[in-house]
């Protein structure tokens, strides 16, 4: 069983340098082009699973994703001649748990600038991409949390994304065992910060990188 979350415009050769030829669901925290823009990329696991690919996503999320990818949502969709990739929308609602292959998947509500995003919690692990600001509503879904991934998108403050100082006092109050930064930028020096993070969370807070496994 795997789970991916979102299908940026770099999905395919992800899944290709990771070996992945199957997945078991596609879940969307949010529509920016980032995020979204590999979902054409899908068409792929419609070959190998000989299925349609179960996208799980807001109301809102859903709406956007029929907006900016209509030709796949077409009836008998043709696409001169190609045939689109064949998706099967399921629809969350913020907060309330529900099952995908097998995973019990929480949608945390976050704040990313003006939207409100999704992130998501997996039994002790939670992945919180695209973030500014955490509701204590979250923080409350979150108890418990052992290894969380959240946003640190660089030292310089951003207006909808956690900066690093920002993102070490989230995981002061979140309190995992351990934390990953993600959606960090290209100026973001790896080896100079990661040392600094290390050693101003005494080893609890690193940088994620690029295939990157946590065994949980
Ligand atoms: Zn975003
Ligand atoms: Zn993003």
């Amino acid at each position: 069983m795997r789970l991916l979350i979102d299908a940026g415009p770099d999905m395919r050769q992800q899944v290709l340098r990771a070996g992945i030829g199957e997945i078991s669901a596609v879940l969307i925290t949010h529509t920016h082009a980032d995020h979204i823009f590999g979902i054409d990329d899908l068409r792929s696991f419609n070959f190998t699973s000989r299925a349609a690919v179960p996208l799980y996503a807001t109301r809102e999320s859903m709406a956007e994703i029929q907006r900016f990818f209509h030709y796949i949502f077409v009836p008998d969709a043709d696409y001169l001649g190609s045939k689109p990739p064949k998706l099967l929308l399921h629809e969350f609602c913020p907060e309330e748990p529900f099952q995908v292959a097998g995973f019990e998947v929480t949608p945390l509500p976050v704040v990313h600038g003006h939207m409100q995003v999704m992130g998501f919690r997996f039994g002790d692990l939670a992945y919180i991409t695209d973030c500014s600001s955490i509701p204590d509503k979250t923080v409350e879904l979150l108890r418990g949390v052992k290894t969380l991934v959240l946003d640190g998108l660089r030292e310089r403050e951003h207006p909808t994304h956690f900066n690093h100082a920002q993102a070490l006092r989230e995981i002061d109050r979140i309190a995992p065992e351990k934390a990953y930064l993600t959606h960090v930028t290209h100026d973001v020096l790896y080896s100079e910060t990661n040392a600094r993070l290390q050693q101003r969370s005494q080893g609890r807070v690193e940088l994620a990188y690029d295939g990157l496994v946590l065994e949980t």
